[in-house]
């Protein structure tokens, strides 16, 4: 299988965002994670390319995307105080707009730290 090496990968999974991580990947699959912790590590040798999930769940089941947002967009209407909880993950141009919604909404925001 051929080996293929990406350099200067960002890790996004604890926030603190090291972009120096050389990732070593055999077909879909990750298999080294060069300069990374044992938490980042473990993150990128557990993902691959594969589809495992739809795009979107309503109550459960596969939906669209465009349903989905439409339903978020019901829920965040009608509630009073909406939480945007989260945001570990995902990258700064996500959390940014994730902030957005919360400040569109008249929400809150909170990260899994508070845990
Ligand atoms: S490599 Fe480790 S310290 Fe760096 S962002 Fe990933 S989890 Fe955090």
């Amino acid at each position: 299988m051929t080996l293929t090496i990406v350099k200067n990968a960002t890790c996004t999974f604890c926030g603190c965002v090291c972009d120096d991580i050389e990732l070593h990947a055999e077909g879909d699959r990750i298999v080294k994670a060069k300069n990374a912790c044992s938490l980042g590590e473990a993150w990128f040798l557990h993902h691959t390319a594969e589809r495992l999930y739809p795009d979107a769940l309503i109550d459960g089941q596969p939906a669209s995307l465009d349903a989905a947002v439409e339903r978020a967009a019901e829920i965040l209407d009608r509630a009073d105080l909406p939480l945007v909880y989260g945001l570990s993950n995902i990258t700064s141009e996500a959390q940014r707009e994730a902030v957005l919604l919360a400040e569109l909404a008249g929400g809150i925001v909170d990260s899994h730290t508070s845990l």
